[in-house]
């Protein structure tokens, strides 16, 4: 796999290098040189697979040979070892769960298969691996529990002291070993300018072998494309073949995996791009300007993004045309006070349980369906189960959920916490005083 740059069509950089440097020293973002197509005998084919099978045959396009292929497959399925169910709701609707990973969140899918990714890539090498990364709240947890214990690394998470909940708080900040949590006295993209600096820092680059597990790593979003493909597979199975994909996004990594797949192949009629009040992407949907704003604290936390990453990734695989852009993705923004009233119509309607950021994934599927009616399966991604965020129900729906063991036994355990403020200088002092 060759990745350019997206300042630099003509920078060529290996996997590796990509996974490992995580930005190219211009501050653009790494995007694959060449987008492969599937086959569409494999798309029409694809309810004869597995998730793994799915998950193996997608990497192995877009990785190709730098990883073998046995160790790719050993990768992929130790990763992704868990399901992500379609459950259908309505007559065309239906919600993805993608929170059935060990953190509870679909970042498990990047988080888990960067970790392995980088420990295979590493073999070899003797220094620390010292993977930095911001959290809104999601990103921390997975990435930590992808690394906890992998030797030759150590996992310094950044997060928003108070921005974040108290479950989220316990998976970032309670596992010792090689994985450290520090709380910012800012916001979250405080704590991603802070890593962003870090990679920057000449002294930092020459003490450290930084690398950084956000969403700007290729290697977190080439596992986000697989279950697209496996929810598109489970579909066919229920015989639709006509999909809107609605992703609530923040940091725009996995709506970008989304759109990634459609380039290679995978049948999509369109994109929704569901926000919070951070609505930076819709606004620029509608203007054409890309204006970002200071993010904004909102009930869906993870998606309190006020300058997302990732967009422009999406800009670059439609080659930075607005037209096209703006035929595969319709944007809409909700606030906390739909949030709440999405949360209790959702469970009236369905008797289902939707954490904040899944509803606004719902109330975003049901304004483009009132928009745009037709015969389509409007899918939306369930990003967190709802028991990470226990105050947001009324005590009915509270009684609906079931909550897994590894949540229960967060609750005993010790924090770890070192608290710095938003400054760079504090937080490299931290960093080269703890070596
Ligand atoms: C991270 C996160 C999002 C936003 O995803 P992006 O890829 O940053 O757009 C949405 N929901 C939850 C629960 C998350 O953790």
């Amino acid at each position: 796999m060759q990745l350019y740059s997206t300042n630099n069509s003509d920078l060529r950089v290996s996997f590796k290098e990509a996974v490992f440097n995580s930005l190219p020293a211009d501050k653009g973002l790494y995007m694959p040189a060449l987008i492969p197509q599937l086959d569409s005998y494999f798309i029409r084919n694809l309810p004869q697979y597995s998730l793994h099978d799915i998950a193996f045959f997608v990497a192995t396009a877009l990785i190709g040979d730098d990883i073998p292929e046995a160790d790719l497959r050993r990768i992929v399925s130790d990763a992704i070892n868990f399901e992500a169910p379609i459950r259908p709701l309505d007559s065309g609707l239906a919600v993805l769960e993608l929170f059935h990973g060990p953190s509870l969140a679909f970042k498990d899918f990047g988080a888990r298969f960067m970790s392995r990714a980088m420990a295979f890539l590493s073999a070899g090498d003797d220094r620390v691996l010292d993977v930095l990364v911001a959290t809104s709240g999601d990103t921390g947890g997975a990435v930590a529990l992808g690394f906890l214990g992998v030797p030759g690394t150590r996992v310094t998470i950044l997060y928003p002291k108070g921005k974040v909940s108290p479950v989220q708080e316990l998976q970032l900040t309670t596992h010792g070993q090689n994985i450290r949590a520090i709380e910012i006295d800012g916001t979250f993209d405080d704590c991603q300018a802070l890593v962003k600096e870090a990679f920057n820092d000449q002294t930092l680059k020459s003490a450290f072998r930084l690398t950084s597990a956000n969403s700007i790593n290729i290697a977190r979003l080439i596992p986000q494309t697989f279950y697209y493909f496996y929810a598109y597979a489970q579909l066919l199975v229920q015989g639709m073949e006509e999909v809107v994909f609605s992703v609530p996004s923040g940091n725009f990594g996995n709506i970008g995996a989304g759109l990634l797949a459609h380039k290679m192949g995978l049948p999509v009629r369109r994109f929704i791009a569901a926000t919070n009040v951070n609505d930076t992407v819709p606004r620029f949907l509608e203007t054409g300007r890309f204006e970002p704003r200071p993010s904004v604290q909102t009930l869906a936390n993870a998606m309190d993004v006020g300058n997302p990453s990732n967009w422009v990734r999406i800009m670059d695989l439609f080659g930075y045309d607005n037209a096209l852009v703006k035929q595969a993705v319709t944007a809409f923004t909700f606030t906390d006070a739909d949030t709440r009233r999405a949360i209790q119509t959702i469970f009236d309607r369905y008797h289902y349980v939707a954490c904040p950021h899944t509803a606004i994934a719902w109330l975003s599927a049901e304004a483009y369906r009132r928009q745009y009616p037709g015969s389509y399966a409007t899918v939306f991604l369930s990003t967190a189960h709802p028991c990470k965020f226990p105050d947001m129900f009324a005590p009915e729906i509270a009684a609906r959920i079931t909550i897994p063991d590894q949540v229960k036994l967060l609750a005993g355990r010790n924090k770890e916490i070192t608290a710095l403020g938003n400054d760079f200088s504090a937080f490299k002092s931290y960093l080269l005083a703890n070596s």
